[in-house]
């Protein structure tokens, strides 16, 4: 980055990994293709990903978004967010002869089907996560109402009454802090030692390397920057790990959104992205930093990623 000599210092701690995630990858590349092979319009029940800037670009290219099925015709594909859905939503859009696309994260599919084999086994399930997430709300409707309790904190942990607590099982969603769930998982496992746990981590690969990275760049750091979407639940984590980790941490959609009395003093600032946010977003922050900072970028690499994840059938070749 140039540096003019009347500019002060600053140096930037970028954590690697950051931002997108092969769950998200795949969720964009799922409406990019259904546009560029069915035409405009495509309707996309929900934000595709938790992210104003990708929603923005997608609508441009022909994409539609909706809350709802019954706000889509149902002579248009439709896509199914990442965060999952219910299944009455695809039992609807099967109802009226609807094209649809799943674009569910092959991570929550896969906490999908353990709590449908948890309930088959006849356990009472426990689902850690946030109320009214639609990632909880899609992993709730996979089972019939009141299948599963869903469990926000460990005070809630300490009060849940299971019908019997030799039959219990646990499920969490999977863009949780990895510390707060621990504590929970921790309560529940004291009071029902037999709980069934995952077979590996809900909380996926992406959320912990995230977190992971913004601990190790916040120590050090005297200001953290999260680039990511107020309603992203993995963006907003990385900023409460990086206050937890004792940095003053703020979340914001792009560079516009920095504020530069918030680097009054500052020499070493950490900046991060959330699984949602794009690259590009990360590098327009960088250069607005350049206007006034003679900066110079560290990246903190704490973990490689490699994960990905194949596209539906009939959208793997481009059109
Ligand atoms: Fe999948 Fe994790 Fe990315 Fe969510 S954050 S889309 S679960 S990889």
């Amino acid at each position: 980055m140039s540096a003019s000599s009347d500019k002060p210092p600053l140096t930037v701690r970028l954590a690697a990994p950051r931002g997108f995630c092969a769950g998200v990858d795949r969720a964009i590349q799922i409406v990019e293709r259904a546009i560029a092979r069915y035409g405009a319009p495509v309707y996309v029940r929900h934000e595709i990903v938790h992210n104003r800037h990708v929603v923005d670009r997608l609508r441009a290219l022909g994409a539609v978004f909706v809350e709802e099925l019954d706000e889509c015709p149902a002579d248009r594909p439709v896509v199914f967010s990442a965060h999952g859905v219910p299944k009455s939503v695809p039992a609807e859009a099967q109802a009226r002869r609807m094209l649809y696309l799943d674009a569910t994260c092959p991570l929550v599919s896969k906490v999908h089907v353990e709590a449908q084999r948890h309930f088959e086994a006849g356990k009472e399930i426990v689902l850690i996560g946030h109320a009214g997430h639609p990632e909880v709300i899609g992993t709730m409707g996979q089972l019939p109402e009141g299948a599963v309790t869903l469990i926000e904190t460990v005070d809630d942990a300490a009060r849940f009454q299971p019908r019997d607590p030799a039959n219990v099982a646990f499920a969490t969603q999977t863009t949780l802090s990895v510390d707060d769930t621990a504590d929970i998982v921790g309560v529940l496992k004291a009071r029902f030692p037999e709980i069934a746990a995952p077979h590996k981590e809900d909380i996926c690969y992406a959320t912990t390397n995230r977190q992971e990275a913004v601990k190790v760049v916040a120590e050090g750091s005297d200001l953290l920057l999260v680039i990511g979407s107020a309603n992203s639940s993995n963006s907003v984590r990385l900023a409460e790990v990086g206050r937890r980790a004792g940095c003053p941490a703020h979340l914001i959609d792009d560079a516009s959104a920095l504020d530069f009395a918030w680097l009054e003093g500052a020499r070493q600032v950490g900046v991060t992205a959330g699984a949602s946010a794009p690259e590009d977003l990360v590098q327009a922050l960088l250069a607005r930093l350049g206007e006034r900072y003679a900066v110079t970028v560290e990246t903190v690499e704490s973990a490689r990623e490699t994960v990905s994840f194949k596209l539906p059938r009939g959208l793997s070749e481009p059109a």
